[in-house]
């Protein structure tokens, strides 16, 4: 798989694309008033916009698609484009792995969630009956495109949140990414954009090399999830990064300052006078597939790329709860 990384890739995108053949640009209504227009001066593109929001990943939408493909005669040799954030990305994927059983896929990530995360990796999905990603497969782009200049439009509350993951992949297998997010610049986030985007596909692509289809060290990448998830179930108005942020706090060795680093990006003070529920988060965890046996299995990282299994019974997991309860109360 090949990865471009520009400053700038708009004025040039015949030098990525091959627009000899059809190409279908997927994006979303946001992205597509500051992007879509870029594309429209070549042949053979055909856009499908879909609404800004989770909602997209759906049958519905699915369908959809896969109606406009046919109707526009899409062959195994045309090509999506998944011009988006991660919504967009996972269901571009998912029709990609799909249509005539594999439709060429260039992934052209606009968020930073899904530069340093949700594009890397292969994974896709729509949601079904309420349940996240139900529906999915493992698909990899032929190709990914990432024009840095994107994130000048990208709200600074959805960048933060992104950095949220690439945090997480850094202390699972990079001290240097670590330290760059560490040490980025508050006044100045975007100086170092470059050097923690590629850091972040290194690593991550490294992980899921190793463990394509999540059996093993996959799952570390989980670290702050099974908390962050259940904290997102709860319809608080958090992002999913936010979530993951503090779903990480008590998993991590208090010798990495993870607070501070939150701190400094994430702003929850509209959760001062929100109810973050304990029993809630717990009867969602107990559902969880990590829940076994009365007890939760969890990722806790000691130290970076030094990873190992907690097992929690209820009373220690609502320790865990009460601790980000707590942090948040005196944020
Ligand atoms: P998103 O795709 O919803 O994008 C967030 C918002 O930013 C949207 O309103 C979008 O329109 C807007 N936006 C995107 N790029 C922009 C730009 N450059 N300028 C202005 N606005 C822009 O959210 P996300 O955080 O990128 O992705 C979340 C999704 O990713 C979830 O559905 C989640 O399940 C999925 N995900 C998948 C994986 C995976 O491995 N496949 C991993 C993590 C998350
Ligand atoms: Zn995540």
């Amino acid at each position: 798989m090949k990865f471009v990384i520009n400053n700038n890739v708009f004025n040039e995108l015949d030098k990525y694309i091959d627009f000899t053949h059809k190409v279908c640009i997927l994006t979303d209504e946001n992205v597509s008033k500051y992007y879509l227009g870029y594309f429209q001066g070549y042949p053979n593109v055909y856009n499908f916009v879909i609404s800004a929001d989770e909602e997209s990943k759906s049958i519905d939408t699915y369908q959809s698609i896969i109606s406009f493909l046919l109707d526009n005669y899409f062959e195994k040799t045309d090509t999506i484009v998944a011009l988006g954030g991660g919504v967009v990305g996972d269901l571009a994927g998912f029709v990609s792995s799909t249509y005539k059983r594999g439709l060429n896929l260039i992934s052209f990530p606009t968020t930073l969630l899904a530069m340093v995360d949700s594009s890397i990796g292969g994974k896709n999905g729509i949601n079904f009956n309420g349940i996240k990603n139900v529906i999915g497969s493992f698909y990899f782009p032929n190709k990914t495109i990432i024009s840095l200049n994107v994130l000048d439009t990208l709200p600074k509350r959805e960048y933060n949140a992104g950095m949220m993951e690439a945090l997480k992949t850094g202390l699972i297998g990079s001290e240097a990414l670590y330290e760059l997010i560490k040490n980025n610049d508050n006044d100045n986030l975007y100086k170092n954009n470059k050097k923690i985007i590629k850091e972040a596909i290194k690593t991550k692509t490294s992980i899921t090399k190793k463990d394509p289809f999540e059996k093993g060290i996959r799952k570390y990448l989980n670290l702050g999830h099974t908390i962050g998830h259940a904290i997102e179930e709860l319809g608080l108005g958090l992002l999913h990064g936010e979530c993951v942020a503090l779903g990480m706090i008590p998993f991590v060795s208090k010798e990495y300052d993870i607070v501070s680093i939150i701190h400094k990006l994430i702003d929850f003070s509209n959760l001062k006078n929100k109810k973050i529920d304990c029993n809630k988060i717990i009867e969602i965890i107990k559902n969880d597939k990590k829940w076994i046996n009365g007890k939760l299995h969890i990722v806790y990282l000691n130290k970076i790329s030094d990873i190992n299994y907690l097992f929690l019974t209820e009373e220690e997991l609502k320790g865990k709860i009460e601790e980000i309860i707590y942090e948040i109360s005196i944020w």
